[in-house]
């Protein structure tokens, strides 16, 4: 009886067993099944560092199968990138330091030599007893992700870094993205204009046309090169030529707005100042011209005396001579403007430029005293021989023109802080204050008629003007009507 009741707890025990053995069985089978058909490579490490188990996916993503990892368990630093592998070691020895989960990315280089980016996450597990039983893994592909990241970086890096402004808009047109380009053009920060909408921006009767324009890239069109005009945060109002393109969502919806804007005033205003330029020489080249055609014309037409002869034959050579000194003057400026004259820069001492200026002068006017005032230790200032030659040569040619009756006419330089200031004082006929305004002006003269008629083109003082900014200069002028000018050019230290 007991031997029979022994056999039948046996058989018992033996049965719960072989049943537990099978669940665990059953158990393990799931768990392999869920492991082995995981997306990541998942992992398990003995805490002596080698694989207990390597899911099989590490060949999709590695190059290298489970068996290899199981049976080497250097394989896997000998796959990182070398500039990584101190990664990776630093990690794991903060996972077996610090016992909580530890994320890295890292690089792999497989054996056809594709470089993958992979996201790791590692978790080390310990029993009740806080014995370390090993460490739980994964690995995940991450290299679409790191190279859009990096396609976005560098397209950031280029927007940031661009001279244009690049702005994003929503369809209604509240901007969205603002790069430094931008806020260099027009004045404002990021903070200030994101959010806010782009007519912030435009000059109220140019509202309608960017309405328009967001009405026809709401319907996928590409805009190119659109001049129109933008006001900067300083109020002022500048030409920029924008490029629009629309920006569609995964499904090619269009959800969005990017403009590329230049700043084209500079070209715009040397469109400008060309068509005047043209219209004004014209214009002045029709007086000196006409005289020319008139007289020459008599005089073919005519038996003219021969002492009338000549009185003609000078007015055809001085009104030649105006023409000729037009054109020059013309030219020089238009070569300045359009920065096509290109400048000699050197440190040049003043004193030699002047004194040739005041010797010419000399020569030409026996009726006016020139006198030169220059200490002979100036500092030098850099520039341009020829071109300041020009500078000082109008200056004293006008003083001189300037004061019929005769009289002084002084040049003086002096240093003044970081710069040389250069006087050019007369005792002549003087300009009054609504002239003294605009006689910098292309082709402005004074209308003089009421005292005397002086010959000239009018661009001389605009040349000078010129030269003398190009210089890092400024030129300016004091005057009161019959009691003389004093032109002031000053030129910053070399
Ligand atoms: P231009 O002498 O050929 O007319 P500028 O550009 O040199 O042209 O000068 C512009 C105007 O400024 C002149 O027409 C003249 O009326 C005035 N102006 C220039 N310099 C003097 C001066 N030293 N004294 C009085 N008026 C001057």
């Amino acid at each position: 009886m007991r031997a029979k009741l022994k056999h039948f707890l046996r058989k018992m025990r033996d049965t719960k067993r072989r049943q537990a053995e099978e669940a665990l069985r059953e158990v393990a089978v799931k768990y392999r099944i869920v492991a082995d058909n995981t997306y990541n490579w998942e992992f398990w490490l003995s805490p002596a560092q080698s694989f207990i188990y390597t899911s099989p996916s590490c060949l999709r993503i590695s190059g290298h199968g489970a068996e290899e990892f199981n049976a080497d368990p250097g394989l896997l630093l000998s796959i990182i990138h070398p500039d990584d592998r101190q990664l990776w070691t630093d990690h794991r020895h903060d996972t077996t330091q610090t016992k909580a989960l530890c994320e890295l990315e890292f690089r792999i280089v497989r054996p056809d030599g594709d470089i993958r980016w992979l996201h790791h996450v590692c978790l080390p597990v310990f029993d009740d007893n806080g014995n370390h039983l090993g460490t739980r893994g994964s690995f995940l592909d991450i290299t679409a992700r790191k190279q859009a990241e990096e396609k976005n970086l560098r397209l950031a890096v280029m927007v940031e870094s661009s001279d244009d402004a690049i702005v994003g808009k929503t369809l209604d047109g509240i901007i969205t993205s603002w790069n430094r380009g931008a806020e260099k053009i027009l004045g404002y920060s990021e903070d200030e204009v994101l959010g806010k909408p782009i007519t912030t921006l435009i000059p109220p009767e140019n509202v309608d046309e960017e309405l328009l324009i967001h009405e026809r890239l709401r319907h996928g069109e590409h805009i190119e090169h659109f001049e129109t005009v933008r006001r900067r945060k300083d109020g002022q109002v500048i030409h920029m030529s924008f490029s629009y393109s629309p920006i569609r969502d995964a499904q090619g919806r269009v959800v969005a707005v990017s403009t590329i804007g230049r700043d084209i005033t500079e070209r715009k205003e040397m469109e400008q100042m060309k068509d005047e330029m043209i219209s004004a020489v014209s214009h002045e080249m029709r007086t000196p011209l006409t005289a020319l055609l008139g007289y020459t014309e008599f005089m073919l037409d005519n038996e003219v005396p021969a002492d009338q002869q000549r009185e003609y034959l000078q007015i055809i050579l001085h009104e030649s001579e105006r023409l000729n000194e037009l054109i020059g003057n013309f030219l020089d400026l238009q070569r300045l403007k359009s920065r096509k004259e290109t400048f000699t820069w050197r440190p040049l001492p003043l004193q030699p430029l002047l004194e040739e200026t005041v010797a010419l002068f000399t020569r030409v006017s026996e009726r006016h005293q020139i006198i030169l005032d220059c200490p002979s230790d100036l500092p030098r200032i850099c520039g341009d021989y020829r071109q300041l030659r020009q500078v000082f040569n109008h200056l004293v040619s006008n003083a001189v023109k300037y004061s019929p009756k005769g009289g002084a006419v002084s040049v003086a330089a002096r240093r003044e802080k970081d710069s040389v200031v250069i006087t050019v004082r007369d005792e002549g006929i003087g300009i009054s204050p609504q002239d003294l305004e605009r006689i910098f002006e292309r082709f402005y003269r004074v209308n003089n008629t009421a005292r005397r008629v002086f010959g000239g083109t009018g661009l001389g003082l605009a040349l000078v003007r010129e030269i003398v900014t190009a210089h890092g200069g400024k030129v300016w002028v004091e005057s009161a009507l019959d009691r003389g000018s004093t032109f002031f050019v000053s030129l910053p230290v070399a």
